[in-house]
């Protein structure tokens, strides 16, 4: 366990309420449909933490990282898929508006994403630019009072249901010269593109933003041309802790479907339970996701209290989701056949899981920031 304040625990025990409710029931079926779960999505706005991280005067929660860390794990136990969604809103356009748009911006932008009246997306990656993100080739050229903007954006969750796109784009030949817009869908400022199929987090959606001569007005600017790349790694710490909480939740959720099953599934006249090779198993794999919440919300702890910087939020993104592949691998092998199978969720909690090696940053380019940064601060 962690120590949670009492409002942290008030707050974990509404998520946990409502994944039980409203999300774990349509799970399954969304991720056999690859469909998104949008009556569940816009609940999350009457429950408040859809703006988790934003502003109360703009209708958020005003709470910190680990507080968004605890809900993506309390949903991320029940859908990886939903979670992702509401991780892209809630952190990668929300807490993004919040840190960076103007007072303007903010009071017209937040209060309908905050309610879930309009959803909200992020626009960084390329067909051509991943892992390379500051050489991104979506250009934004200045028109008298307003900007042309060309390109395609790749692999972006909840393109298709999005109203609101906070994008990245390149305003100058210098690498680092690179800009950041709050684009709206209703206004025409990009198109959406085919929906891209995926083997896990099915049930979020992932699809491609396309501008074509996209005319868009001055005062979507977010602060000045070239601050882009100050917004972009700032944003992508507290992204890396969350989303490492969905893997946290994944691991739990693992962990509590192989106890049940060890103590039911009987084979030999005993239950597999009673054999020390599955007990092995277990007992790994729960001190293990011990290990990882312990990690990281020690980690989300000193964040919230200013400890920042890229390299604790690259440790936790490397190993939170590195070890809940290992634990759901584990747990499909537990359940024998029946693992395999899609009669349980072990499987599609393992697909889902996936993802997090790769999103928001491979775990190979965890590496680099992780062993880069520590070798630049110890050299002579
Ligand atoms: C389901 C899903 C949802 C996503 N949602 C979003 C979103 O909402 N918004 C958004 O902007 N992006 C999103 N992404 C994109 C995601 O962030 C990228 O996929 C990720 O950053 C990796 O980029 P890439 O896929 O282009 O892989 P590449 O960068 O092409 O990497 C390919 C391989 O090369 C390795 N590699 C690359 N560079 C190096 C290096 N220097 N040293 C060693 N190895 C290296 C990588 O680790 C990887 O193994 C999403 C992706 C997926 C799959």
């Amino acid at each position: 366990m962690w120590y949670f304040s009492d409002e942290e625990k008030q707050l974990q025990e509404v998520c946990k309420d409502f994944a039980r409710k409203e999300i774990l029931p349509h799970a399954e079926k969304h991720d056999t449909d690859e469909t998104f779960n949008i009556e569940a999505f816009k609940k999350m706005g009457e429950l408040g933490v859809l703006g988790i991280t934003a502003d109360p005067e703009y209708g958020g929660a005003g709470m910190g990282c680990l507080a968004a860390t605890i809900v993506m794990e309390e949903f991320g136990k029940a859908c990886p898929g939903l979670t992702l969604s509401f991780l892209a809103h809630s952190i990668l356009a929300v807490n993004n508006i919040e840190n960076n748009a103007s007072d303007e911006q903010k009071a017209k932008y937040l209060p309908k994403l905050v309610t879930g009246e309009h959803i909200g997306c992020m626009g960084m990656s390329e067909p051509e630019y991943g892992s390379d993100a500051v050489g991104i080739q979506t250009r934004a050229q200045k028109d008298g009072d307003h900007y042309l903007i060309n390109g395609t954006k790749m692999w972006i969750t909840n393109a298709q249901y999005s109203d609101i796109a906070y994008v990245y784009t390149r305003t100058g030949e210098e690498r680092k010269n690179l800009s950041t817009f709050i684009l709206e869908k209703a206004k025409g400022h990009y198109d959406v593109g085919k929906p891209i199929h995926k083997m896990g987090m099915r049930g979020s959606p992932t699809g491609e933003l396309i501008f074509e001569n996209s005319k868009v007005e001055k005062e979507h600017l977010v602060g000045k041309e070239g601050d882009s790349v100050y917004h972009m790694m700032k944003n992508l710490e507290i992204e890396r802790l969350t989303i490492a909480g969905i893997s946290l939740g994944i691991a739990q959720a693992c962990v509590d479907q192989c106890l049940k099953y060890a103590n039911e599934r009987k084979q030999f006249g005993k239950n597999i339970g009673d054999y020390q090779l599955i007990q092995k198993m277990i007992a790994e794999m729960a001190t293990e996701t011990e290990m990882m919440r312990n990690f990281l919300y020690n980690l989300c702890y000193r964040y919230d209290r200013g400890e920042k910087g890229p390299v604790t939020a690259a440790m936790a993104k490397l190993q939170v989701p590195k070890m809940a592949t290992k634990i759901a691998l584990d747990a499909i092998q537990l359940h024998g056949g029946y693992g395999y199978s899609r009669e349980f969720p072990i499987e599609r909690l393992m697909r889902d899981n996936k993802l997090n090696e790769i999103g928001a940053g491979t775990n190979e380019v965890m590496i680099m920031i992780i062993a880069k940064n520590l070798l630049k601060e110890t050299a002579q």
